[in-house]
């Protein structure tokens, strides 16, 4: 515990921007699923391999590290014990059918190097500044993902021809960090705050079910009040929000944005991400492709809610019972027996 702390002026409490290596060693192919685990550095958020971690001590002479280990959970043996039913009409759910992807455990210790001196984590021994560190480091969304969603989105987002000069009304609204609801329908994801008036409104209704009652958009139609945040997008690391242009009908950046949700009462660096953004959900839906959901998508479908309309959510490959089960639910001789 003295060697951490005599190096504690060696360990940086990583900012929202800093990106973490966390998935990958920088220079092999090494993960934490590796036999040596990964060395994440406590300074530069670079991660590293057992067999380089040694070589990154005495270039940066950075000498704090979290060691991440995962290991495959053991399976249940099949053999002795009966096989557990599926209790859900579903692929890779609780209760469902069997998943595909094995589960792992995760193990944590702080290394120092160069004697490797493992201290345990997490420990409330620990320097409050690295058990801080270390948090923040493990919830951090990892630089992989980051930048995945940056080369996604990179080509795409223009800063908004309507940002600088948008009028702001002065109408006295105050948008609660929390707890928020559609303004005409019973929608509490995928809402969107008008910077214009700070009305809250649901997104677009989306082919795959999922998606809002396009309420947003008609009180952009009506308003011609141009940008709107996505709630739930906005956190600290403010660059991740997602602001939607009406007129330009895409994704754009707003480079006042933060003066824009002052407007609002709304302090950005106190929210936490809840939501995908549209960079984060295109890009699940095209690395999770799959042909039989876009088989309406280019059709102009009418959004329908209400008793009758809404369906049942699609727990994987339920969408053809969940669609008999609207028709008989929907017909009148079956309902009045
Ligand atoms: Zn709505
Ligand atoms: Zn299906």
């Amino acid at each position: 515990m003295d060697l951490l702390r005599a190096n504690l002026h060696k360990v940086r409490i990583p900012e929202p921007t800093n990106r973490i290596h966390k998935d990958e060693c920088c220079v092999s192919f090494d993960t934490p699923r590796s036999e040596g685990g990964l060395y994440v550095d406590m300074n530069s958020f670079l991660g590293f391999g057992r067999e380089h971690v040694a070589w990154n001590f005495e270039k940066s002479e950075n000498p704090v590290y979290l060691h991440i280990v995962q290991r495959r959970k053991p399976e249940p043996d099949e053999t002795d014990r009966p096989l557990k039913k599926p209790t859900l009409l579903a692929i890779g759910v609780e209760g469902g059918f069997g998943e595909q992807e094995p589960e792992y455990d995760v193990t944590y210790e702080i290394v120092i190097l160069p004697e490797f001196v493992s201290l345990p984590f997490p420990s409330v021994d620990l320097p409050e500044k690295v058990r801080l560190a270390v948090d923040k480091v493990i919830l951090a969304e990892s630089a992989d993902r980051k930048q995945q969603l940056a080369s996604w989105v990179a080509d795409k987002k223009i800063i908004s021809a309507h940002a600088m000069d948008l009028q702001q009304l002065d109408n006295g609204v105050i948008v609660p960090p929390t707890g928020w609801k559609c303004s005409k329908c019973d929608k509490t994801e995928n809402l969107w705050l008008n910077l214009t008036d700070g009305m809250i409104l649901c997104g677009r209704w989306v082919w795959d079910g999922t998606g809002g009652n396009n309420h947003a958009v008609e009180h952009y139609q009506q308003t011609k009040y141009p940008l709107a945040v996505k709630l739930g997008t906005i956190s600290a690391d403010l660059e991740g929000a997602d602001v939607y242009s009406y007129p330009e009908d895409d994704s754009v950046e707003d480079p006042i944005l933060a003066q824009h949700l002052s407007h609002f009462g709304i302090d950005f660096s106190s929210l936490q991400k809840t939501e995908m953004t549209t960079a984060e959900r295109e890009l699940d839906h095209n690395t999770n492709f799959d042909w039989n959901r876009i088989q309406e998508s280019g059709k102009d479908a009418e959004p329908l809610y209400g008793p009758g309309y809404t369906g049942l959510v699609n727990l994987g490959n339920s969408c053809y019972m969940a669609s008999v089960m609207q028709v008989m639910f929907s017909t009148h001789p079956f309902i009045s027996r």
